[in-house]
């Protein structure tokens, strides 16, 4: 034996609390002041009921005992101890040879058997390999508590899982979804699915656990992102968390994985502002021209392959000029956002509205013929014309309606609506005017 392993050895024996249980005080003593010599913190039992009180008090990190002692005997005790914490190591002293005493003791999990009469030398290398495993076991769960405080105490949420099952999820992610503690989460939940938020383009979408997760895990894209609400929260109120995967480095024969959750709604709701800025009308919010012109040409697209219907209406509020005139642009304001409200109420969910400029608003109609969308319009008018506006009193609209003929040019179907109009408020406004299908032709000339 090296001087360092023994120096090492007498550290671990140095730092190890040990109780001594036996009943013969010539042996327990002679025992003793051997072992004192290296354990500084020997505690001393003459049976096992007072070994179990005084390792309930004191929980020493390794228990020696005899097994034939009077009140308890050392296999009784031994299980007792082994109850309340099932990783004492036990070390065995015994002078019988006695088969049954060998099982119970291997049944128990008792470290060590040592017959007596005890060698102390023996003794002493049996106690300086266990209180080394007892002192590194040790170290791992300081660590393990470290990584765990630090983990615990991150807002970010953070889960591992080896893709098949979550074997941790920090303190935050638990109080997020509503958990005290991970076995909680395990025991009524087992997945995040049923926090999750699907929205139409989401990754996860119809997804177990497993799949997304995985996709996650390999995918080349920088923005995975997840939409969660936790407990107490509402659909709507979910958030949205960025995913980033690490694998672990490897501990077990399989892979795990650090993943994080991180909350980026606040970049979500700019980037989604900023979207909207990008297609919506500011005063309205609906539509705005240019991404009217996006829309028709997939309508368009939609319509050639379905071979579906497709119309047009454009309107204009009549004489609005007037209105700006008499009652002040703000009030005209307020009429062009009533007749958005008016007009949105009234339209169907696939049909595009937006407003085209000014006073001149459009509707895509998909899976609509012309005569379906010259109903629609007169509709509208009348909607319109019967609606009381606050100080204005009455406005009314001129409609114009055109329907989509194959391979036309999509100018051309606009200009054909824009014509209707042009008539409808040449014949007085207030109505509405169609250009018919067979009169396309004179729209799509070239110049
Ligand atoms: P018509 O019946 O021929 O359409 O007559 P009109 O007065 O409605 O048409 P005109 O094109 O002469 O005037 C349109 C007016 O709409 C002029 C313009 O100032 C007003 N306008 C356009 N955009 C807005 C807006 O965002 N707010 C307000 N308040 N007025 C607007
Ligand atoms: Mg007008
Ligand atoms: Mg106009």
């Amino acid at each position: 034996m090296s001087d360092d392993y023994q120096n090492t050895v007498d550290q671990y024996l140095h730092r190890a609390k040990v109780l001594y249980v036996e009943d013969e005080a010539v042996i327990r003593d002679s025992i003793a002041r051997f072992l004192r010599r290296r354990i500084k913190d020997l505690l001393l039992a003459s049976n096992g009921e007072e070994g179990l009180e005084i390792y309930k008090k004191e929980n020493p990190d390794i228990v020696v005992t005899d097994i034939m002692m009077p009140i308890m005997d050392g296999i009784e005790m031994s299980r007792e101890i082994k109850s309340i914490n099932e990783d004492t190591p036990i070390i065995i002293t015994s002078a019988f040879n006695d088969e049954e005493y060998f099982l119970k003791s291997i049944e128990i999990g008792v470290a060590k058997y040592i017959k007596k009469p005890v060698n102390n030398s023996d003794l002493l290398n049996v106690l300086a390999k266990v209180a080394r495993a007892v002192s590194q076991q040790k170290e791992i769960e300081s660590k393990n508590e470290f990584i765990k405080t630090i983990l615990d105490n991150n807002p970010t949420f953070i889960m591992i899982t080896d893709i098949d099952e979550i074997y941790f999820l920090n303190a935050s992610f638990l109080r997020f979804l509503g958990f005290d503690t991970f076995d909680e989460f395990i025991g009524k939940a087992n997945s995040i699915n049923r926090f999750m938020v699907v929205k139409e383009d989401s990754f996860y979408k119809g997804k177990s656990f497993n799949v997304w997760i995985k996709e996650a895990i390999n995918t080349e894209k920088t923005d995975c992102i997840v939409f969660m609400a936790g407990k107490d929260q509402l659909k709507s109120e979910a958030r949205a968390y960025i995913i980033h995967a690490n694998a672990i480095p490897e501990l077990q024969e399989h892979k795990r994985y650090l993943i994080t959750f991180t909350d980026i709604s606040h970049i979500e709701c700019d980037m989604k502002m900023f979207q909207d800025m990008a297609v919506k009308d500011a005063l309205t919010g609906i539509f705005n021209r240019k991404k009217f012109g996006d829309e028709l040409s997939k309508e368009i697209e939609r319509c050639l392959r379905y071979n579906n219907f497709l119309s047009l209406i454009i309107f204009d509020i009549d004489h609005f000029k007037s209105v700006n005139d008499t009652y002040g642009h703000q009030t005209g304001d307020y009429v062009l956002q009533e007749i958005t409200k008016l007009v949105s109420e009234n339209v169907r969910k696939y049909d595009i509205f937006a407003r085209y400029g000014g006073e001149e608003f459009v509707i895509l109609t998909p899976e609509t013929s012309l005569s379906g969308a010259k109903e629609l319009a007169e509709k509208l008018r009348e909607i319109v014309q019967d609606h009381e506006f606050a100080d204005v009193g009455k406005v009314t609209c001129s409609f114009g309606v055109s329907e989509y003929v194959k391979h036309e040019d999509p100018a051309g179907f606009i200009k054909k609506a824009d014509y209707a109009l042009y008539i409808a408020k040449n014949k007085g406004r207030n109505r509405v005017k169609a250009v018919e299908k067979e009169h396309s032709f004179f729209f799509n000339l070239p110049y």
